[in-house]
């Protein structure tokens, strides 16, 4: 079969590797019908993610068709249709058990990670009746592979643990496909108003279609400044930072109002500073968190139902052999205007 496979920093190859096959009778072989790239992937071509072996192929996102099922899979059968989570839980451990599955001492981040990933023809995945999801019949396959991982991860590290209210003014930093998940998101508990920070005026435009209310570029002006205006010098009861840099996130720290969440869901490479200087008095609350996918069946309804439309977050399609052209675009996202790539297996 073919596979995207990572060889050190900067580089990758579209290339021959043998089939999966099954390791434990609790794994699943499934054949990739639909997958995409993550920023995170880039991160990882960047070298900025030490666990990822030469070798390896990537991809953590798809939905697939069970090729193979091992003996003690009892949810799934070959044939049945699958969304495969972001993250593997074996559904037993500790973490588990608290529904802490991204900490899972047999899974967590695993795909593309320490195992090879969903950036082939096919995939193994361990632990399947408890990593893998039943797609319903009917629906949209391209939309559901945004559950894998970024509504999902939008959802809980950005809009949970900010903890969004009726009425609040929230503030997402950054519009790449993360924050306009948590942008999409949010919606569902009715905030004020969803101020939405980037450099990008084709992601900002994105996401004034989304259903944003203020939209600040901070490569023209000043953030903070204009959060000041909008807010009367309040600030803002939510800032969910979906960047993963240090100015974001002392963005963040500049505009929340007293008793405000920061919602920490972007990927830092290098550490930020912490103006406890400003923020010791202001019973404000700081959260981080690797998405856990406890959601992913509450979302799988809402797309169900079109509450939530995630298919919106497309802006590209190619074959799966053609992935290095997706590679490209994707990593191009401002000349492309990308947000996600979708590849078929056909
Ligand atoms: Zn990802
Ligand atoms: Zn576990």
């Amino acid at each position: 079969m073919k596979a995207l496979v990572y060889h050190g920093p900067g580089q990758k190859s579209w290339e021959e590797k043998s089939k999966p096959v099954l390791q434990h009778p609790t794994d699943a072989i499934v054949k990739i019908y639909k997958t995409t790239i993550c920023g995170t992937d880039l991160h990882i071509l960047k070298g900025d993610v030490a666990t990822v072996a030469n070798g390896r192929t990537l991809g953590h996102e798809g939905v697939g068709i069970i090729e193979e099922a091992g003996s003690s899979v009892s949810n799934f059968k070959k044939g049945d249709h699958v969304l495969i989570s972001c993250i593997t839980s074996c559904g037993k451990c500790v973490y588990c058990r608290k529904g802490m599955y991204s900490h899972c001492e047999d899974g967590g981040w695993i795909l593309g990670n320490t195992i090879d990933g969903t950036q082939a023809e096919y995939v193994r995945i361990p632990h399947a009746d408890t990593s893998l999801y039943l797609v319903p019949p009917g629906m949209d396959e391209e939309a559901l592979v945004m559950l894998s991982d970024i509504l999902p991860t939008g959802f809980e590290c950005g809009v949970l643990n900010g903890q969004v209210q009726p009425g609040d003014t929230i503030a997402i930093v950054g519009a790449g496909p993360v924050g306009l998940a948590a942008l999409l998101t949010a919606q569902f508990y009715s905030p004020a108003s969803i101020i939405m920070i980037d450099p990008d005026e084709n992601r900002l435009a994105v996401a004034k279609k989304f259903g944003a209310t203020h939209l600040i570029n901070n490569a023209s002006s000043n953030a903070t400044d204009s959060i000041n205006k909008l807010t009367n010098g309040v600030g803002v009861d939510v800032a969910i930072e979906a960047v993963g840099i240090p100015a974001t996130f002392g963005l963040c720290q500049e505009i929340i109002a007293p008793g405000g969440r920061i919602a920490n869901v972007g990927v830092h490479g290098k550490s930020a500073e912490l103006h406890l200087e400003t923020l010791w008095s202001k019973n404000i609350t700081i959260t981080t968190r690797l998405v856990d996918t406890v959601t992913t069946s509450m979302l799988l309804k809402t797309v169900q139902s079109a509450k939530l439309k995630p298919e919106q977050l497309i802006t590209h399609r190619f074959k799966l052999s053609e992935i290095m052209a997706a590679y490209d675009t994707f990593s191009h996202a401002a000349e492309s205007k990308s947000l996600k790539v979708i590849m078929s297996n056909e």
